[in-house]
């Protein structure tokens, strides 16, 4: 894979002086809301008037790809919704902690491509509480990894972040490089679920030197937020495929029904621009 010229990575001394430099900074400012920065008792808790606005998932759920259900009417066969009873995921479980939706995006999107590293604790805190049971027999934690060009170019796999972060707090290791990307791929929004899966097959694979790790072992995947299910999917297969016992998924956010696949949550159908995401 050819490393893309235009992409400078800034020198890592300089990267770590600025990190460094802002996290005296934080210590220095009276605590924030993670989404507003309206002033809130302790670090890493969102504001009374954003809490309400943050839509937590809660049951009735998809019991597998954790699909928030409109009303407890349209569980399906077994707790699955229509798409896992039509083709099965390569994992057992996703959790995701909050909908991708208007109060939950922009946190996000300053997360993955506004250098707001900073917010990674609060995520990793909402996630351990959505997938504690994930967590509790989770025996290694992976995160989905970046392309490497895309790395180069934002410098951070906002995945590696939360995994570092849910490693910390449910004391489980994280294997940083154990999955790989194979090649780069296309931008997933406005495929097909089809085309999705056709795309990344492939894509991903386990490290050589570090499968032992996995052996029999329950991994637990993280990404930051989850659409179709289709990169986790992946992911699950390539880590099934060099020996793990299984695989569950968690993401600080996912995308809500789309209105042409479920009956829409709260009766709003999600906008579509919500689905730019893998
Ligand atoms: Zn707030
Ligand atoms: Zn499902």
């Amino acid at each position: 894979m050819a490393m893309p010229h235009s992409a400078e990575p800034r020198p890592r001394l300089l990267r770590l002086a600025h990190g460094v430099l802002r996290r005296a900074a934080d210590a220095l400012l009276p605590p924030a809301c993670f989404a507003c920065q309206a002033p809130v008792e302790t670090q890493g808790l969102l504001c009374a008037a954003c809490f309400p606005r943050f839509r937590f998932i809660g049951a009735p759920h998809c019991h597998c790809c954790g699909l928030p259900f409109a009303n407890a009417a349209a569980v399906g066969e077994g707790g699955l919704c229509e798409a896992c009873l039509d083709a099965p995921p390569a994992f057992d479980r996703a959790r995701a902690a909050w909908l991708y939706d208007e109060a939950s995006k922009p946190v996000l999107l300053a997360f993955k491509y506004g250098d707001r590293t900073d917010l990674a604790p609060a995520l990793a805190r909402a996630m351990a509480t959505a997938g504690a049971g994930l967590l509790v027999e989770a025996d290694v934690i992976v995160p989905v990894p970046l392309a490497h060009a895309r790395l180069v170019s934002r410098r951070y796999n906002q995945a590696g972040l939360l995994a570092a972060g849910l490693g910390r707090i449910a004391d489980r290791p994280v294997a940083q490089t154990l999955l790989r990307r194979t090649r780069n791929t296309a931008p997933l929004a406005e495929l097909s679920a089809r085309r999705r899966a056709a795309v990344l097959a492939g894509a991903f694979a386990v490290t050589p030197r570090l499968v032992p790790r996995i052996a029999g072992r329950r991994v637990l995947l993280v990404d930051d937020v989850l659409t179709s299910g289709a990169t986790a999917n992946a992911c699950a297969s390539a880590l099934l495929a060099a020996g793990a016992g299984g695989v569950d998924v968690l993401a600080a956010a996912r995308t809500p029904p789309r209105a042409d696949e479920d009956a829409p949550l709260d009766g709003t159908g999600a906008p579509r621009d919500l689905l730019a995401h893998g």
